[in-house]
């Protein structure tokens, strides 16, 4: 339930009406944006004093929400939420470039990778050091060791890290990470989600192969539910029927995601389709759809990759990529 807090109500009124509404044994959501102020209730709404609270003097109007996303919901928080991560903002406004291999594979790998993007203008830069493999017997990543050199390429660049979590027993280890990357694979580990809700870091939500909008919605609003608003989302392409990409890019979900929520959102075109050559068409498709940035896998040997080598672009392309991308942002009047 949502109540739209008339415009001319004072912070003291407000206060007032929310330790009202929480004596009723309901959490409440305050959000003060720049057009409307609304004060969104969590939890058991059916036992709430509807009444009471509608006649409030500064109550303009109560409404039902009928999505079971709360936090997540555009009705609960108006303004896109803006992430501030190290002083680079995810969210309107900015459109952010996370670049940077696969995996980690050896500091002359990362480092290397991540100077070049820097050069080109990448905002963030991505390595996995724990990797969800199809197979058992394929590469896993380098582990903690993995990260530490992530660590090395950040103070060689400046450049925020962004890398995958794969189990809670890690978490101690992503305490310098900057931005905790959640697997399509995981998106549905609810005890991972919940324990994420409880830090305050950036999370990079992937979505799951075949994860509805819903579904991949409710799993912010786990993270959310604890108390992390630090939420973005990210598509990375769906399974359908199609077999020519390794999945499909759902591009229509952004209009979509941002109408339904007000976090930003994300688009991976390297493994949404999966071949390096789609990867550019897809970047610019992302941004025009109103993205609020790109994840792209970069390798200095994308021939030689321990893992994702077929939809890895080169340092150069992704340069190529870059020119245009900025190009765009200066349309679209946002900034890198
Ligand atoms: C990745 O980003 O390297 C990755 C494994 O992504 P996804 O979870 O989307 O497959
Ligand atoms: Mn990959």
């Amino acid at each position: 339930m949502i109540i739209v807090v008339k415009p001319d109500a004072t912070e003291a009124e407000v206060k007032r009406l929310i330790e009202m509404i929480e004596s009723q044994n309901l959490s409440v959501n305050y959000s003060k944006g720049t057009e409307r102020t609304v004060i969104g209730l969590i939890g058991d709404t059916a036992t709430a004093d509807l009444e009471k609270i509608q006649t409030n003097h500064i109550v303009d109007k109560v409404l039902r929400v009928q999505e079971p996303y709360k936090k997540a919901n555009r009705l609960f928080h108006p303004d896109d939420t803006v992430i501030d991560v190290k002083g680079r903002k995810v969210g309107e406004g900015h459109i952010s470039i996370i670049a940077g291999p696969c995996s980690v594979e050896s500091e002359e790998q990362v480092v290397s990778i991540a100077k070049s993007i820097k050069a080109s203008g990448a905002t963030f830069l991505r390595g996995g050091a724990f990797k969800p493999r199809t197979s058992p017997y394929s590469f896993q990543g380098m582990g903690y060791e993995g990260l530490e050199l992530l660590k090395i390429a950040r103070r060689e660049t400046g450049l925020p890290i962004v890398s995958e979590l794969m189990s809670l027993e890690q978490l101690p280890a992503f305490e310098d990470v900057d931005i905790i990357q959640v697997g399509a694979r995981n998106m549905q580990n609810f005890i991972l989600l919940r324990e994420l809700g409880k830090t305050n870091k950036p999370i990079l939500l992937k979505r799951g192969m075949s994860a509805t909008m819903k579904e991949f919605l409710m799993s912010a609003e786990y993270i959310m539910k604890e108390g992390n608003d630090n939420v973005i989302l990210c598509e990375r392409g769906i399974r359908t029927f199609e077999t020519a990409t390794r999945n499909t890019l759902d591009l229509s979900v952004i209009p979509v995601l941002k109408k339904k929520s007000h976090l930003p959102v994300i688009i991976d075109p390297s493994h949404a389709t999966g071949l390096s050559w789609t990867v550019e068409s897809m970047t610019k498709a992302a941004i025009a759809a109103g993205a609020d940035g790109v994840m792209i896998e970069v390798h200095n040997n994308p021939e030689e990759a321990l893992c994702d080598g077929e939809q890895s672009i080169t340092p150069e392309q992704f340069d190529k990529i870059m020119t245009t991308v900025k190009k765009y942002a200066e349309i679209e009047n946002k900034v890198l």
